[in-house]
């Protein structure tokens, strides 16, 4: 008989990637995959342990996740990721309801941890898509070598490994052919690609690749700045299957911070490379980091200073989290919560304005935009233009007589709702 099995996957995109393989080695038994928990006989939930807020969510959704061993079907609850790769001996004990942790390096052991017969499955490389069918994240490395002094990525996931660049285009080609058209490429540090293996950091040789397969999009997520170099500049604003888009987690622009969090870039180096992105056209995504420990107001004045001029497209804000075994937890001059949640608030409203003015700038022009859902209480459909990430960068709602998912329509921008743009299909 048919296993049900539901899955959450919380955390990033790189995560889900992980969950993705996961569920590949599944693959050929009898499980099916569904989204009903009530219905599910197993519950998976893939975790993420990053900063503090995430561990609480990973175990809120295990305590959510174990009522359905009561009022449902399921008789196995398991968790794996990152919070029983790091946490696994202080939550073992406290968590009777989990039946099995696995960590991040034990995806394989999935179908014995369901099964719970002894058997352990050989590795194989596939993975089973979560995503809408027309996009899909592409991890082209795992680990981390950069050690910022605020991350606790490293411990958990270990060196910085590289896939080959034979793997990597030979995935991407079996996405294509499953009807994929975006590919997103990511990593903890997608920039620094290559170069445990070729000797260099070797993305620009990756892309190359990358561009002669039949994907239509591709989109670089998670660049460190050093590593931003001209060659990649000109790729991206040259080559017509790269999105016009690229993130760049800056965290911070002052000097001072920057060396306290073990960055290796400087403000000019931010400087810089937001001229260029500018210049070319290129949409830039980044994330600030507030509140790090001994952050001054002249070093948060800079950071406004820089975001005021140089406006962002998108930008994710947090305020700095203090995680235990982090060289910056010993660090003096820790930040009350009120003044941390002063400056996310100061940098968010400017923000919105920068938002705000560039939604303004778009109304009466005509974007491309690929459509991915439906909003019901708008009654619109909603997708996204080159410039934006699924999930986390601004949406388009449109009108339109119909649209097919995966697909790309223009769209008339008309109006702006905060964040996100509104329009209608000019041409079907
Ligand atoms: S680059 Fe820094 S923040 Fe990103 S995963 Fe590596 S150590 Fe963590």
């Amino acid at each position: 008989m048919t296993k049900k099995i539901a899955v959450v996957s919380l955390g990033c995109d790189k995560n889900r990637v992980d969950t993705e393989k996961m569920l590949w080695y599944l693959k050929g038994g009898e499980y099916s995959i569904t989204s009903d928990y009530g219905e599910a006989e197993v519950i998976i939930i893939n975790t993420c342990a990053f900063i503090e807020s995430a561990r609480v969510e990973a175990i809120d959704t295990i305590l959510e996740m174990s009522a359905y061993k009561n009022e449902g079907n399921c008789k196995k609850l398991i968790v794996t990721g990152c919070l029983p790769q790091k946490y696994r001996d202080e939550i073992g004990d406290s968590l009777p309801e989990v039946d099995a942790f696995l960590g991040v390096n034990e995806y394989e052991k999935i179908r014995d941890a369901i099964e719970n017969n002894g058997e352990i499955l050989p590795a194989s490389d596939g993975r089973i898509l979560t995503t809408p069918p027309h996009f899909a994240y592409l991890r082209v490395s795992d680990g981390c070598d950069n050690f910022c002094t605020f991350c606790t990525i490293p411990s958990i996931r270990g060196k910085y490994r590289s896939r080959t660049i034979e793997s990597i285009v030979f995935e991407a080609n079996t996405l294509v052919k499953q009807g994929v058209r975006e590919l997103i490429l990511v990593a903890q540090d997608v920039t620094n690609y290559g170069k445990d293996l070729y000797g260099e950091p070797s993305l620009v040789r990756l892309l190359r690749e990358l561009v002669k397969t039949d994907v239509e999009w591709i989109r670089l997520m998670y660049c460190y700045p050093e590593l931003v170099t001209d060659e990649l500049i000109d790729m991206i604003a040259s080559e017509d299957k790269i999105a016009k888009y690229i993130d760049i987690p800056m965290q911070h622009v002052s000097d001072g911070v920057l060396k306290r969090m073990n960055r290796r870039n400087t403000y000019a180096d931010a400087c810089n490379i937001c001229e260029k992105l500018k210049q070319k056209g290129i949409a830039l995504r980044t994330t600030f980091m507030v509140g790090f420990p001994g952050e001054t107001q002249d070093d948060f004045d800079l950071l406004m200073e820089f975001t005021k001029k140089y406006k962002p497209e998108n930008v994710g804000i947090f305020a700095y989290s203090k995680e235990e075994g982090t060289p910056s937890a010993k660090l003096k001059g820790q930040l009350t919560k009120a003044v941390k949640k002063s400056r996310v608030n100061q940098l968010g409203k400017l923000n919105l304005e920068n938002v705000i003015e560039y939604n303004e700038q778009m109304i009466g022009k005509v974007l491309d935009v690929v459509y991915e859902d439906v909003d019901y209480d708008r009654g619109l459909f909603c997708g996204r233009t080159q410039y934006d990430a699924p999930d986390i960068d601004k949406v388009v709602y449109f009108s339109g007589e119909y649209a097919d998912v995966g697909n790309v329509y223009k769209v008339k921008i008309t109006d702006y709702d905060e964040y996100d743009l509104i329009g209608e299909i000019v041409s079907q």
